[in-house]
């Protein structure tokens, strides 16, 4: 029943979200010359993020008070997915399809090796926001990854990481990304390593 409940509330508020896309995209070439600050929704999906769903949870709490211009929500029934997360035994990674798309790993190596699983999983959520690696070696930055010490515990992007998401989906170009949302006819995939 609760579901059955969900599901509708997931279906009402689609049904109010197409319209607003149908508005927006002819509206395209006016966002390019004047910003937006329209918020895109990205789904992500723990159901096979195995012991790691907490941590995920995090990041997108991370994110969600870092940036303004995306956000990151729990996908339930009826809603798509543009972010999937699993886990194995490798290092934790991500493959990006599209800006706001593709699927993460949490992989047990590093987190056996010590590091803090809040920045990796927040870590690998930049990249599908856009960031890519930045091996500085510094605890500040969110993207130098596992250049940084394992004793970092540092989870969330500094104030050049914030900035770099909130560009990217600020324009048009985004808004043509997430409303392809689900990646299943993307190919392409990109690898980077946490
Ligand atoms: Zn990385």
């Amino acid at each position: 029943m609760l579901v059955r409940k969900v599901a509708r509330a997931a279906v009402v508020a689609l049904g109010m979200l197409l319209p607003l896309v149908a508005v927006a995209a002819p509206s395209a070439s006016a966002e390019a010359a004047q910003p937006q600050a329209l918020v895109r929704t990205l789904y992500y999906d723990t159901s096979q993020a195995q012991e790691f769903a907490a941590d995920w949870d995090k990041a997108a709490a991370n994110w969600n008070a870092s940036v303004v211009n995306v956000r990151l929500v729990k996908k339930s029934a009826g809603t798509p997915t543009n972010i999937r997360i699993y886990a194995d035994n490798g290092w934790p990674r991500a493959y990006v399809t599209s800006l706001g798309n593709g699927t993460v790993y949490m992989g047990r190596q590093a987190v056996q090796q010590g590091y803090y699983r809040p920045r990796i999983s927040t870590h690998e959520i930049g990249h599908i926001l856009g960031l890519p690696d930045r091996r500085t070696g510094l605890c500040a930055d969110l993207m130098s990854g596992s250049s940084a010490p394992v004793s970092c515990k540092n989870d969330l992007p500094n104030a050049a990481e914030r900035a770099e998401v909130d560009r990217r989906f600020a324009g048009s170009l985004a808004a043509a990304d997430v409303r392809a949302a689900g990646f299943a006819a993307q190919s392409a995939t990109e690898c980077y390593v946490f």
